[in-house]
């Protein structure tokens, strides 16, 4: 309650809430006090009599890391306890590298980022990794994941914890669902209890909200969005299927297609892109905002099979919020307005009425935000209850 509303709350307003007695408040408040966490401000709104003391989060009571591992790149953000970044570091990757490099590289970014933010890992009380694969939660490492070749079954959790000798909580979590979370704590979500965040990078996935708490299924690989299957004799997935979403509008896929037409002799100026297997979706993006007609295609086309699938999890869930990020959402419109038309054309009217269909306002960092919130999430948890770290199945959104 005390992070929900910062420095507005005192300990009668927290009991009456709770319909606690003032002295059982007291209490767990005076203890949290001693240990660091919770401060006490200035003097609250009074309504007469005593002036209440509000309360506060401590913000330097601990520092949290946030690691998005994506196909091609590396974010990690360092906060402090109320989620104010503190320290960050950027760099390219390829995840077919293996998880041996990948994480001696994301573990080099931690320290990196921690020097930044002029603080050691013994400041650390929480740790959270994204990665675009389905994670088993309990395991901590990803199962059968289509674009993580050499990762299967790897142990990423018990990696950062072997590195460093002391015990922090670590999560590992999949990219699309901290996406959900960080849209939903920081971005485009806020106060949005149903939601679903739609990840259109190298891969797709999807993170979904239901009552304000993250989806993640029996195991933890709920929203595999991207291996829906849109065109059954589609080209063949990385999955071993046919006609996935993310073998027909993934940022890899653009990129293929992209490559094909210039190969074929296509008027476009994607043909200035020099060897052509350098050209990315990203080029596509770039020669599509400046007028590029082939370009835009490319991207219409990724727009309305996303919009076939959007207009299935409308159907299925009646989220109210579709947030569309990753790489390949930078295109804003040009790959927004398709996605929409398709949704209004193939969804139930009373689901597509109730959902808006809007860009991240997180931009690329949706993920590794989220990350930062899961790790605060298992800070205060391991504060308030004294266990060194929740079951991830049970971590709250908020
Ligand atoms: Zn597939």
């Amino acid at each position: 309650m005390i992070r929900r509303a910062p420095g507005s709350i005192s300990r009668a307003q927290i009991a009456q809430s709770l319909d606690l007695s003032r002295s059982t408040v007291s209490a767990i408040v005076d203890q949290l006090v001693r240990d660091g966490l919770v401060v006490e401000g200035g003097a609250g709104l009074s309504r007469g009599g005593r002036r209440p003391i509000v309360l506060d989060i401590n913000p330097d009571a601990g520092r949290v890391v946030g690691v998005d591992i994506g196909a091609t790149h590396l974010y990690i953000l360092v906060a402090d306890l109320l989620g104010r970044i503190v320290g960050a570091f950027e760099s390219r990757i390829s995840i077919s590298d293996g998880p041996d490099q990948c994480l001696r590289q994301a573990i080099n970014g931690v320290e990196r980022a921690l020097g930044q933010a002029g603080v050691g890992i013994e400041a650390v009380s929480g740790l959270a990794v994204g990665v675009p694969g389905p994670v088993i939660l309990e395991a901590g490492m990803v199962q059968a994941p289509p674009i993580m070749p050499g990762w299967d079954g790897y142990p990423i959790r018990q990696r950062f914890l072997d590195h460093w000798p002391l015990t922090i909580p670590v999560s590992v979590d999949n990219d699309a669902d901290l996406g959900a979370l960080g849209e939903w704590a920081y971005g485009a979500g806020r106060g949005v209890d149903h939601l679903a965040y739609i990840k259109v990078g190298t891969g797709i996935g999807c993170g979904v909200l239901i009552n304000g708490q993250v989806y993640h299924g029996a195991r933890g690989t709920a929203g595999e969005i991207g291996h829906i299957t849109i065109s059954e004799d589609g080209p063949p997935c990385t999955c071993g299927n046919y006609g996935c979403l993310e073998v027909m509008a993934s940022g890899r896929a653009i990129a293929q297609r992209a490559q094909l037409a210039v190969r074929a002799g296509q008027g476009t100026r994607l043909a200035e892109v020099s060897p052509v297997e350098a050209l990315t979706a990203r080029d596509v993006a770039a020669f599509a905002q400046q007028g590029d007609a082939v370009a835009q295609q490319f991207l219409a086309d990724a727009g309305r099979y996303v919009g076939i699938a959007v207009a299935s999890l409308i159907n299925l869930l009646n989220p109210s919020l579709v947030i569309v990020g990753g790489g390949v959402a930078r295109s804003g419109d040009l790959l927004l307005d398709p996605v929409r038309t398709t949704v209004r054309e193939r969804s139930l009217r009373s689901s597509y009425q109730s959902a808006r269909i809007v860009p991240a306002a997180l931009g690329e960092r949706s993920t590794a935000m989220g990350a930062v919130a899961l790790a605060l999430n298992q800070t205060f948890g391991s504060f308030v209850s004294g266990a060194r770290e929740a079951p991830p199945s049970a971590v709250y959104a908020g």
